[in-house]
């Protein structure tokens, strides 16, 4: 491990960074700029590239990781039941308000006046008054007739549309499994691979959860699960997806084009609160830096938002097409870094650490009492670090919850826990071989005066016990003299 003053604890960024891998970014080289800068999570974005070039991304990642020492988890993004529009002629078709268009599913070329898509389902989903956006919305349809195969529209909002451009159909119950074919194989695939997290794009319901889950299997090493929150229907239904899936994204950029433009930051909030007081860790993504893309400095919009989403207190804010395609991916994972920091300084300056949304039930769940119990503890006792045995990462996910101003130590035996708990807000993992068997008092102690956190006859706290098996559940907050 790199961290080993306590200053350098202390100053440890607590708003993780994800960032996405591609062209620009999938060498040693960049990767390994890119971890210097701040990185903790790389995507594997399975809607571009293939499962070739995905396996060398994954494997640099891992080298240049292991070179440097720092945990860094690597997550594999599904693309789901994406909607695309076929081919066209070289330079696309032109879209002018005001004309028809017809969308088929026939196997025919797109051409002026005709797109195609593969989405076998269109026109039985679609009715006369629905509404279709293409290319991220830039371009609106509006459903005439439709008829077999054929989906007949007038352009509402027109443009060039090029080949492969996304298909959204805002308010449509769109009939496609959650998981597509490509999606089993690259889940599987993923797996396989040895990823850290899946994400599941397009979730609508808990089921889509629980059907990945059940592909994926119950080795306690298995990847563990992210819900992209990106339709409407998954914000109705975001109370029981929180429940049944490990940790959420909130895809601005799908979300951006479902729902209003003006709705986005307000679903971003009420996310945000809830998978808080669910303890769940919680990803902002899309468009943070976009300008980077092709500038070298950020625009102040960008910045700001940026510093909004850590004010928010979510785990992590991820970067896409900033690092994936950019020219500037290692400014932008940089940028990033100093915007996290100094907003972080300003919380701990307000004192807003430590403290957890409320919930209104009585009694209040265990971890929400030990995550509150342990952020007061080492608030009151002015203790420089909270210790985490984790053997599953879940004690330290449930320690981060409450967002504690001390940085938080998690120790585990098993390197696929390390690399987990990269996500989590505030956490630090590190390996110790010894975490499974030793005496956790003296392991705790060791590590402390090991990392210097405590000076001799000072307090540090340390949290463990956790586990999903309620018989095996026996949480426990200890007060440790160095
Ligand atoms: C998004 O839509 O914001 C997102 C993160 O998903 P993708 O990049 O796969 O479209």
């Amino acid at each position: 491990m790199s961290i080993t003053t306590r200053i350098d604890l202390l100053k440890n960024r607590r708003t993780k960074i994800v960032a996405t891998i591609g062209p620009a970014s999938a060498d040693e080289s960049t990767l390994s700029r890119l971890i210097h800068a701040g990185v903790n999570i790389f995507r594997l974005n399975m809607s571009h590239g293939s499962q070739q070039q995905h396996t060398e991304a994954f494997d640099n990642i891992r080298r240049v990781a292991d070179t440097i020492g720092r945990p860094v988890g690597v997550l594999a993004d599904l693309c789901g039941p994406k909607i695309r529009t076929g081919k066209f002629p070289p330079g696309g078709i032109t879209l002018r308000a005001g004309d028809d268009v017809l969308v088929t599913t026939r196997n025919v070329p797109g051409s002026e006046g005709v797109i195609h898509s593969q989405y076998a389902a269109l026109a039985a989903d679609v009715k006369p008054g629905d509404r279709i956006l293409l290319a991220d919305g830039l371009f609106e349809l509006a459903v005439q007739t439709v008829a077999a195969e054929d989906v007949h529209c007038r352009v509402i909002q027109g443009g060039q549309l090029t080949d492969n451009k996304g298909i959204n159909l805002p308010g449509v119950d769109v009939s496609a499994p959650s998981m597509t074919e490509k999606d089993i194989e690259d889940a599987r695939f993923a797996r396989e691979l040895g990823v850290d997290y899946i994400a599941l794009s397009f979730v609508r319901r808990a089921a889509d959860i629980e059907a990945l889950r059940n592909l994926l299997g119950t080795d306690p090493a298995a990847p563990r699960i992210i819900a992209k929150i990106e339709k409407p229907e998954a914000l109705f239904n975001a109370e029981e997806i929180l429940a049944a899936t490990d940790a959420i994204m909130i895809a601005r950029g799908d979300l951006g084009v479902e729902l209003p433009p003006e709705e986005v930051p307000v679903a971003q909030a009420e996310l945000v609160r809830l998978a808080r007081t669910q303890g769940k860790p919680v990803i902002v993504a899309t468009q943070m830096l976009e300008s980077m893309i092709s500038n070298s400095r950020p625009t102040r919009a960008e910045v700001t938002d940026v510093a909004h989403a850590v004010n928010s207190g979510v785990d992590a804010i991820m970067l896409s097409g900033e690092t994936a395609v950019g020219a500037f991916p290692v400014e932008a994972v940089d940028i990033m870094d100093r915007v996290a920091r100094q907003t972080e300084a300003h919380q701990w300056r307000e004192g807003v650490y430590g403290k957890l949304p409320g919930i209104d039930v009585r009694p209040l769940p265990v971890w929400n009492v030990i995550a509150n119990a342990t952020a007061h503890m080492s608030k009151d006792l002015m203790v420089h670090g909270v210790m985490v045995i984790s053997r599953s990462g879940m004690s330290a996910a449930t320690v981060s919850a409450a967002r504690p101003a001390a940085p938080i130590v998690a120790i585990t035996n098993e390197p696929y826990v390390l690399r987990r708990m990269a996500l989590f807000w505030g956490v630090i993992p590190l390996l110790q071989d010894e975490a499974g068997r030793a005496n956790p008092n003296e392991l705790a102690r060791r590590v402390a005066r090991e990392l210097n956190l405590a000076e001799q006859g000072e307090y540090v706290l340390l949290v463990r016990g956790f586990h999903d098996e309620a018989d095996l559940n026996s949480p426990s907050i200890t007060v440790i003299t160095v």
